[in-house]
């Protein structure tokens, strides 16, 4: 039996693979970092074999001893992360990018072709609008931005072309949650009169919950994505991305890498598997203690309107967070962002808000105003002036986004120096 079927999660993600084929570990406790772009080759017979194994199916990466040849293609660093981020998610494969960004343009890339049509939630990461609505529709790639919460819409638009149904959940910024099962059942079902290659992918960015929260694919999704410059990396100090899924997949990914090159750098790499994943579950524990603490706060707040964390009593789709939202003990995982909204109409909460990130990025430790999550300092945003200024206003509203609305993105600092700091920020709402 693997370590990493007689060891518990919390574990295996500290050690990665006890004895891996990527590199030898006798003499060595951290994974390794080379800054050579290619690898000594000792022989044309050697090089010969290394060309063929590459994006081969016939031979399994996890398995089979390495020939590395240059960095773009495979080195030990960020294979060795790609084994522990498909532990991580009980995906068979992950394949490694530079980016969140660009681990979403392979996801979708590798499924979709001219004629293609895709269908997203509304409430989406900014730039994956961007790429699904200014870039693909330039190659003849459509889209329909439909609520998928609306099962009866999502069906109707839904069509023979329809290749990729893509969603977060919870969705940025709002924190709205899409039924994982229901979307998979719904696919089923149309997938059951079609031929493999024609059949509809489904594809959540899995970002906001962390592997941690939550695992989409043992509910049945095809393809996970995240960015590793959130909760995975941990730290705010690198930038990655990953898809994770079935084998199948893996050759397509590993050649959509090679040439469109957007590789995760070893360095990079070496940062996520060494403090990144090691320290993830601890990290969202707590950080998940606190937002709890938190949402409960703002809840209470005369200045606040509505506030969406999924472990508020409140929350709106509570019961399908306690549904699809574990953690990898099984326990509920609400997890560590939070969507609040200031009251007063559209332009008084507009100002509002601003007043209030402005009073955190002046007077405030423990909460800093920036993108970004899933680091050991509290963030905090305004995405209608910030990460979602670019969305149009009419696709804002469509997303839930309010004038009003901030994100919070709980870190390691003591929770009572968080709500204090709040407390005096929210007096100038
Ligand atoms: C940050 C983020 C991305 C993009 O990741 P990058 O690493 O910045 O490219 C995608 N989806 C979600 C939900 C994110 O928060």
């Amino acid at each position: 039996m693997s370590a990493e079927e007689t060891y518990r999660d919390r574990s295996v993600l500290i050690h990665g693979k006890f004895r891996s084929e990527k590199w030898t570990f006798e003499d060595h406790i951290l994974p390794p970092i080379t800054t050579a772009v290619s690898f000594r080759l000792r022989s044309a017979e050697r090089g010969y074999e290394g060309f063929c194994q590459f994006a081969n199916p016939d031979f399994n990466r996890d398995t089979t001893p390495p020939v590395y040849i240059y960095d773009r293609l495979d080195e030990p660093c960020s294979s060795l992360l790609e084994q522990t981020l498909a532990f991580s998610e009980k995906g068979d494969c992950a394949v490694c990018f530079s980016t969140g960004m660009a681990a979403i343009s392979a996801a979708i890339g590798i499924n979709v072709r001219q004629g293609s049509h895709i269908i997203y939630h509304p409430a989406i990461y900014g730039c994956t609008h961007g790429h699904i609505t200014n870039w693909l529709t330039r190659y003849g790639i459509t889209n329909d931005a439909v609520n998928l919460n609306d099962f009866d819409t999502l069906r109707a638009a839904i069509r023979p072309e329809t290749k990729v149904i893509y969603f977060e959940t919870p969705s940025n910024p709002t924190m709205e949650l899409i039924d994982i099962a229901k979307v998979v059942a719904l696919v089923k079902e149309i997938n059951e009169g079609r031929e493999e290659a024609e059949r509809i992918v489904t594809i959540v960015d899995n970002t906001f919950a962390s592997p941690y929260a939550q695992r989409p694919l043992t509910m049945g999704i095809d393809l996970v994505i995240h960015s590793l410059t959130k909760h995975i990396g941990g730290f705010g100090a690198t930038m990655g991305g990953v898809v994770i899924g079935p084998r199948k997949v893996e050759t397509e990914l590993l050649l959509y890498r090679k040439d469109f090159g957007a590789s995760l750098s070893p360095d990079a790499a070496w940062h996520i598997l060494t403090y990144g994943i090691p320290t993830l579950a601890v990290r969202l524990e707590r950080q998940q203690e606190s937002a709890m603490r938190v949402a409960e706060f703002l809840d209470l707040h005369h200045k606040v309107g509505r506030v969406a964390y999924p472990g508020l009593d409140s929350f709106p789709q509570r019961e399908l967070a306690q549904q699809q939202m574990r953690d990898i003990d099984g326990d509920f995982a609400p997890g560590a962002m939070i969507y609040f909204e200031l009251k007063g109409n559209p332009q008084e909460s507009y100002q509002s808000a601003m007043r209030v990130v402005n009073h955190l990025a002046q007077n405030s430790l423990s909460i800093t105003l920036a993108v970004s999550l899933g680091q050991i300092r509290t963030l905090v945003e305004h995405p209608a002036s910030m990460t979602h200024a670019v969305v149009p206003p009419e696709h804002q509203a469509k997303a839930g986004i309010a004038p009003g609305g901030i994100r919070l993105a709980l870190g390691l600092e003591d929770v009572r120096d968080i709500l204090r700091d709040l407390e005096h920020a929210l007096e100038q709402a």
